[in-house]
């Protein structure tokens, strides 16, 4: 697999960091997905505990604990049954130590045709590619060069959790990265069982597009790798297609959707036309607004400026070294997940670019919050988002809505 030192860097990469605000120091590296903390949680003693072992086996019915609202058996049921199909596709090379779309990519299930189809010009084939990604359901397309600066350097092999290589074929030169939304209602239920479904969902979604997308070009005669959470870190990638901007809550901020979605990619050689990152005012908001860290119920976020992980990640392995970023403390995080038995995402909820926005003062409002009226204009927008925000909305009046 090539790799880039800092001086031999392409220059369409040092141009696009320079856009997108990447500033890596000398000592970064390249993260070991044996440091990722849901790895950590099946290898190193010091994530790993009951209460993690009790998270993952909720995933699976009879071990599902029951117990207050948002966490009963229905909850549970729906979060579980939203999974499924990535439960499914996940699963389904187990023995081979692989988790596809997890920790390893997703195995081709369609052959390359031997024939290559007529293409038009990369900005043709750009468009429509993008068009049949929405067609197959995805919510968000953009299209950036590949990057081997952000893919992992080992994976583990999930029979021992011993790393292993963390292949891809040379020349698969474009990653292509999809956005999937997330419920809306079910977003204002975190943190509950119930609100994972809209996790679960999504996942489900993304294994069933990035396989679909996959095998159409690999139909086209080009090569295609489908890819989730496995392979490389998706955040950089979908900053470089031009999606989002990264926020101090650690997700991609969508001038869609917020924070409310999720990203998978593709891996392939079919000559597209690439996106740019785009200077979306978002992360200047989110600099002179810290409502997700004071919302954090561990203190998980940071509150400062974006460092190289020095204000809450403790030296942890899980923070990737030498990016200038706002790093989480990934255990603290991860550890209230353990003892809820279910993801937590208080900081999506909270943010003020989730709610879907409506009307002219929703247009007005995110205006205002993306530098329209610069400084002042902002903190009018700081000032409106603290008074239209909403509570968490309880789990059983999701279902009392749903019931009509
Ligand atoms: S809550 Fe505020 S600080 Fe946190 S991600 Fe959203 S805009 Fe940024
Ligand atoms: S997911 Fe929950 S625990 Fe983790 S950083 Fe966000 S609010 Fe904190």
């Amino acid at each position: 697999m090539a790799s880039h030192g800092r001086n031999s860097l392409p220059e369409h990469l040092r141009e696009t960091d320079r856009a997108a605000g990447f500033e890596l120091a000398a000592d970064f590296e390249r993260f070991s997905q044996m440091n990722d903390v849901f790895t950590r949680a099946f290898w190193d003693a010091r994530v790993k505990s009951k209460d993690t072992d009790a998270f993952f086996a909720s995933y699976r019915m009879e071990a599902a604990p029951r117990r207050g609202d948002g966490f009963t058996q229905k909850d549970f049921a729906l979060r579980n049954a939203a999974w499924l199909i990535s439960d499914i596709v996940s699963e389904r090379s187990a023995a081979e130590g692989l988790r596809e779309g997890f920790q390893g990519a997703i195995r081709d299930d369609t052959p390359v045709a031997p024939e290559k189809a007529e293409l038009g010009t990369p900005e043709a084939e750009a468009a429509e590619i993008k068009a049949i990604a929405k067609l197959f359901g995805a919510d968000l397309v953009g299209i950036t060069h590949r990057d081997d600066r952000w893919h992992y350097r080992d994976r583990p092999d999930t029979r021992t959790m011993e790393p292993v290589a963390n292949d891809l074929p040379d020349g698969l030169s474009h990653v292509i990265v999809m956005g999937h939304a997330m419920d809306a209602d079910l977003v204002e239920t975190y943190p509950s069982a119930l609100a994972g479904a809209a996790t679960g969902r999504e996942y489900s979604h993304e294994a069933a597009i990035v396989m679909q997308l996959a095998a159409y070009i690999r139909n086209l005669g080009y090569d295609a790798v489908a890819s989730m959470n496995d392979t490389a870190l998706v955040v950089p990638y979908a900053i470089k297609a031009g999606l989002g901007e990264y926020g101090r809550n650690q997700m991609v901020l969508t001038p869609e959707f917020g924070p409310r979605v999720r990203f998978s990619k593709i891996f392939t050689d079919l000559p597209l036309a690439v996106d740019g990152p785009r200077a979306l005012g978002l992360k200047e908001y989110c600099a002179g607004c810290d409502v997700c860290a004071v919302a954090c119920p561990v203190k998980a976020l940071p509150f400062g400026s974006p460092d190289f992980g020095e204000e809450v990640t403790q030296g942890s392995p899980s923070t990737l070294r030498g990016v200038r970023k706002w790093s989480s403390n990934a255990e603290a995080c991860f550890g209230y997940w353990a003892k809820l038995k279910s993801d937590c995402a208080i900081c999506m909820r909270v943010c003020p670019f989730t709610a879907p926005r409506k009307g002219w003062s929703g247009r007005v409002w995110y205006g205002l919050a993306t530098g329209r009226g610069g400084a002042r204009g902002r903190a009018i927008a700081r000032a409106w988002a603290a008074r239209r925000a909403r509570p968490r909305v309880k789990p059983k009046e999701w279902w009392g809505r749903i019931r009509g």
